[in-house]
């Protein structure tokens, strides 16, 4: 009949241009990005940023082992990529940066050279904190005005800021602490913020875990996503990280849906992006 394959006409012109799910649409922030040197060849520079692009990613804290590649990004889309200045110039040097002599004089040649948002991501666990070379990348930051991203234990993020009670930490994947003890550091620190990175417990099934959604509230302006690309085969989950991220998210009211998101992410950089003009 005529008028019924009108109504299906219509209602598949409808499905196609039924507005998108709540949260769709959101731009993504994603605190936590490396291009390290094993990705360079299988994903190469203007492909890394096309992922980036198409996954609705709209700026990324991005940091490489070594960081010419953090710097290859920067070169091509300045205003999505956010440098932050990892302080490992190969993979493996994630346990012994802290004890390394060549380690410091890298740093301080890198910030004479490029401009950078943050120092990290570094791991640190315990009294590590209180060695040489971790005391020197905190004043660094003081001295740049950079963010420092650490991937640590409670301990240490409490280390680092006996170094500096005004620095500002970005926890890399919350310490992998579960909600109660991050909200006790939130509480403690009004300059720590908190990254959501390989952890999925927070948003399983596009719903948010009623401890997780508690810290949402008490701490709006504390968290961002991210992907963490540690192995080059997490650059083709950029996309999907997204989306996963933006199926939990709706869930939740959209003013605090849009600061996860990506405004807490612009608000804790958003003097260097104004200095970018972008
Ligand atoms: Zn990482």
């Amino acid at each position: 009949m005529r008028s019924s394959a009108m109504t299906l006409a219509l209602a598949a012109a409808l499905a196609a241009t039924a507005p998108p799910a709540p949260a769709a649409d959101l731009p993504v922030f994603d605190a936590h990005i490396h291009y390290s040197h094993d990705a360079w060849e299988s994903v190469p520079p203007a492909d890394a940023v096309a992922i980036l692009r198409k996954a609705g990613v709209t700026r990324a804290l991005v940091s490489s082992s070594g960081d010419d590649g953090t710097q290859r990004l920067v070169a091509l889309a300045p205003d999505l990529i956010l440098p932050s200045l990892r302080p490992y110039r190969t993979r493996g040097e994630l346990g012994t940066w802290v004890r390394d002599e060549t380690l410091v004089p890298y740093l301080e040649d890198r910030l004479r050279r490029f401009r950078y948002v943050a120092i990290g991501e570094f791991h640190v666990y315990g009294a590590d904190a209180d060695l040489p070379n971790v005391r020197r990348a905190v004043a660094l930051a003081k001295e740049h005005g950079l963010v420092l991203h650490a991937h640590a234990d409670a301990d240490a993020i409490e280390r680092l800021f006996r170094h500096d009670a005004q620095a500002r930490i970005l926890w890399a994947h919350s310490g992998f602490e579960r909600p109660e003890a991050v909200r006790e550091m939130l509480r403690r620190h009004r300059t720590l913020w908190c990254d959501l990175a390989f952890r999925s417990e927070h948003g399983t099934g596009g719903a948010v875990d009623p401890a997780w959604r508690a810290a949402f509230d008490e701490f709006p302006d504390r968290f961002m996503v991210g992907t963490d690309t540690f192995t080059p085969e997490r650059w083709h989950y950029i996309g999907e990280h997204a989306s996963w991220s933006r199926a939990w998210l709706a869930s939740l009211p959209r003013p605090l849906a849009e600061r996860i998101a990506w405004r807490n992410g612009d608000a804790l950089f958003g003097a260097e992006i104004a200095k970018r003009g972008s």
